[in-house]
C-alpha cells in the first residue's frame, strides 16, 4: 500500500508472534492459502471488477485504485491467497478436516463490493467464501457476522437481496464508509454504534439483535469478518473493545455453531491497526475458537 499506510505487512507478523508467544500457535494446523481462481472471485464480483483487478495489477511501483488502496506488483498475489484462504478454510471445515478456521490474511476484503474495489479491499474474502460454501458445497443458508469497526459497504452490497445469506454486523457510525444505517434489504442486520461505545453495548447488541437473527435464520456455518479496530487502543476509529469482548463474542457464535450449524466456523482477518492490540485480540479470538 505504500509506506506509511496502516494496512502493513507487520500486522501479521504481531498476529504471529502474539500467537507464539501465547503458546497457542503450537496447538494449531497451519495451513498456506492458495491462489483463488476467476470462477472463484466471480461468485461475489462481476466479471469486469475481477478483470479490472488483473489488468491494473503493476509490473513495478505503485498504482492506486481509489485514495487509500493501492497495488504494487505483490499485490494481486496476495489478493487472490487472501480470497483463497477462505475457500481452502471452507473446504476444511465443510469435509470435516478442521473443525473451524481463522484465516491471517491481508489485504482484508469487506469493503469490495460486487463491482469496485475500495477501502484497502480487492476482492471481498468472506463473501467468496460464504457462496463457495453456497454453491459448491451445497449449503442452503449461511450467515455472515462482521464486527470489525468499519460498516462492511461491500459485503453488505454483494449479500443484500440474496435470501440464502444473512449478515449480521455492528460498525460505527457515522463513520467511513457513511453506509449501513439504512440496510439495503431484509437479509441484513446492521447495528451502528455511536463513538465511544464499550465492550457492554457491544454485547448487548450482539445478545439482543444478532443472536434472535441468527436463530430465526438457522445458517449451516457462519462466516466471521474478524476485525480487530474497534480496540480500545486502535486510533483508527473510536469504538471502545478489549481483547475479553472479543473473546465473548467468538465463545458465543461458536456456542450457537456447535447448536446449530455443527460446529461450522470460518474467520478471515479483516482490519485492525494498533499491532499489539490486534495481535493479543487475535489470539484471544483464536484461543475462544479453539476453545484452549
Ligand atoms: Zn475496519
Amino acid at each position: 500500500m505504500g509506506s506509511h499506510h496502516p494496512e502493513c505487512p507487520d500486522r501479521l507478523c504481531a498476529i504471529q508472534d502474539r500467537l507464539i508467544a501465547s503458546g497457542l500457535d503450537i496447538c494449531l494446523a497451519h495451513h498456506d492459502a492458495p491462489l483463488a481462481g476467476v470462477e472463484a472471485l466471480e461468485r461475489a464480483h462481476s466479471a469486469a471488477h475481477v478483470r479490472q483487478v488483473f489488468d491494473q495489477s503493476p509490473a513495478s511501483g505503485i498504482v492506486h485504485l481509489d485514495p487509500d488502496t493501492a497495488m504494487c506488483p505483490g499485490t494481486l498475489r496476495a489478493a487472490l491467497r487472501a480470497a483463497g484462504a477462505g475457500i481452502h478454510a471452507t473446504d476444511l471445515v465443510l469435509s470435516g478436516q478442521a473443525s473451524n478456521a481463522f484465516c491471517a490474511v491481508r489485504p482484508p476484503g469487506h469493503h469490495a463490493e460486487f463491482g469496485r474495489a475500495m477501502g484497502f479491499c480487492f476482492f471481498n474474502n468472506i463473501a467468496v467464501a460464504a457462496r463457495h460454501a453456497l454453491e459448491v458445497h451445497g449449503l442452503e443458508r449461511v450467515a455472515i457476522i462482521d464486527f470489525d469497526v468499519h460498516h462492511g459497504n461491500g459485503t453488505e452490497n454483494i449479500v443484500a437481496g440474496d435470501e440464502r445469506m444473512l449478515m449480521v454486523s455492528i460498525f460505527q457510525h457515522p463513520f467511513y464508509p457513511y453506509s449501513g444505517d439504512k440496510p439495503l434489504a431484509g437479509n441484513l442486520c446492521n447495528v451502528p454504534l455511536p463513538a465511544g461505545t464499550r465492550g457492554e453495548a457491544f454485547r448487548e447488541a450482539v445478545s439482543t439483535r444478532w443472536l434472535p437473527r441468527l436463530q430465526e435464520f438457522a445458517p449451516q456455518m457462519l462466516f466471521i469478518s474478524a476485525g480487530f479496530d474497534a480496540h480500545y487502543e486502535d486510533d483508527m476509529a473510536s469504538l471502545g473493545l478489549v481483547e475479553a469482548d472479543y473473546a465473548w463474542v467468538t465463545t458465543q457464535l461458536l456456542k450457537f455453531a456447535q447448536v446449530h450449524c455443527q460446529g461450522r466456523v470460518v474467520s478471515m482477518l479483516e482490519g485492525g491497526y494498533a499491532l499489539s492490540a490486534l495481535g493479543r485480540s487475535v489470539t484471544e479470538h483464536v484461543r475462544a475458537l479453539a476453545e484452549l
